[in-house]
């Protein structure tokens, strides 16, 4: 038997990341950058008004109080959006909106306020200071400077600067192509009544949604029933211009193992001291990596998260790949078999975790309101009410 450690390094070794693309920015979200992204433009782009008021010079104000205020004639009135090059004479005013070009000769800006906001000759009542309520050009972003480095992921913010600076797209590490496909003379799509002895499928939403949750892309492929022709012919209609495959059901010790009978020789099917999970497979379909999960919905999704997350993310250049790990208490003694990695769900509050449903690996209830894996070692059998253990945080 493989240990964990082993097949996560076996499946790792799988993975390749894609040669940067230049993608529009709508599709970069949460993608890494392939490069530093150089500012083309300054930002502010012109020097402009900071409020609502009148484009002034500070020094015709010098003397302007509540009981003494200014008159200036108001010359033009500048909204926002105005291109034509305009010039303040001295002695007077232009009234000016927020985000609107400043006028030459301008030193200052007046907020309405401070006004009786007329169009004809305003009433000022406050003085200001030169380069109050401006905002100068470059004062955010220079040209030529670096405003993104490579290796940070593309955040709403930082989309809403390469929008500001110009920018169309961003050249970034593309997301992992993964096709999902389940096995199973048994399953049955949702919506279709069942016969006895059928289910419904419900793995390929699951690790669908895993996939895309990790910030891949993901294809789901038409279910395939237990059957060599069949799984081959599904997976040769939808593998072409995937990153990954991943199967679930199939690879287990029985007859009808269709996994296990369409790949031998290409997949290396194993067996992990894991539960759940431990039957496992890997390799590469016509140079494409498969991995072949077992059937059992937890331990599809448990073996999703111990083998295929983390290489999924490191391959698309995500800084922080692995789900974060730490030591909680546990509320209660448990029990685990010898010789296996038990990953039992779990519910962390705080520093605390309680174990969650029973180990076996068909309890999706319990894992679909689990916000936790505990990871309990091959060698450990039991523990004991406030013993510290591993647990992943699948928050
Ligand atoms: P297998 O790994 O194919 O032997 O399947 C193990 C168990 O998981 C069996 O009880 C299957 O019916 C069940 N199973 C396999 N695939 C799925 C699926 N896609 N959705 C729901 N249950 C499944
Ligand atoms: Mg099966």
């Amino acid at each position: 038997m493989r240990t964990v450690e082993e097949h996560q390094s076996v499946v790792a070794g799988l993975f390749k990341t894609r040669a940067p693309q230049q993608l529009p920015l709508v599709r970069t979200l949460g993608l890494a950058l392939a490069a530093d992204v150089v500012a083309p433009l300054s930002l502010p782009g012109f020097d402009n008004s900071a409020m609502d008021g009148y484009a002034v010079v500070a020094s015709d104000l010098t003397d302007a109080t509540d009981r003494h205020p200014v008159r200036l004639p108001v010359d033009e009135d500048i909204p926002a959006g105005r291109t034509d090059p305009l010039t303040l004479k001295p002695g007077t005013a232009h009234r000016i909106m927020t985000g609107a070009p400043l006028p030459t000769g301008a030193t200052a800006v007046v907020p309405v306020e401070s006004t009786d906001g007329a169009t004809d000759t305003v009433t000022i009542r406050a003085s200001v200071r030169p380069g109050q309520h401006i905002r100068t050009a470059g004062e955010d972003v220079t040209a030529g400077s670096t405003v993104l480095q490579a290796g940070q992921l593309v955040t709403p913010a930082a989309l809403g600067l390469a929008a500001a600076l110009g920018l169309p797209d961003l050249l970034v590490v593309p997301p992992q192509r993964v096709l999902v496909m389940s096995t199973g003379t048994e399953l049955v799509a949702p919506g279709i009544p069942l016969l006895p002895g059928q289910i419904y499928e419900s793995n390929a939403v699951m690790l669908a949604a895993a996939v895309r949750d990790a910030g891949a892309e993901v294809t789901v492929a038409p279910m395939s029933a237990d059957d060599v022709d069949t799984f081959r012919a599904t997976l040769a209609g939808h593998a072409a211009d995937v990153d990954l495959i991943i199967t679930t059901g199939g690879v287990s010790a029985g007859a009808y193992e269709v996994v296990k009978d369409a790949l031998a020789g290409q997949v290396e099917f194993v067996k992990v001291a894991m539960q759940p999970g431990m039957p496992q497979g890997s390799g590469l379909v016509d140079g494409t990596p498969i991995v072949t999960l077992p059937g059992n919905p937890v331990s599809a999704l448990v073996s999703f998260e111990v083998f295929i997350r983390g290489p999924l993310r490191a391959a698309m250049g995500h800084p922080q790949p692995d789900r974060p790990r730490r030591a909680a208490f546990l509320t209660e003694d448990l029990t685990s078999p010898r010789g296996k990695r038990q990953f039992r769900r779990g519910v962390l509050t705080g520093d605390s975790v309680s174990s969650y449903g029973p180990p076996a690996s068909h309890h999706l209830r319990w894992l679909a309101s689990a916000n936790c894996l505990l990871e309990i070692d091959e060698d450990v059998t039991e523990l004991a009410a406030g013993a510290p253990v591993p647990v992943w945080d699948l928050r």
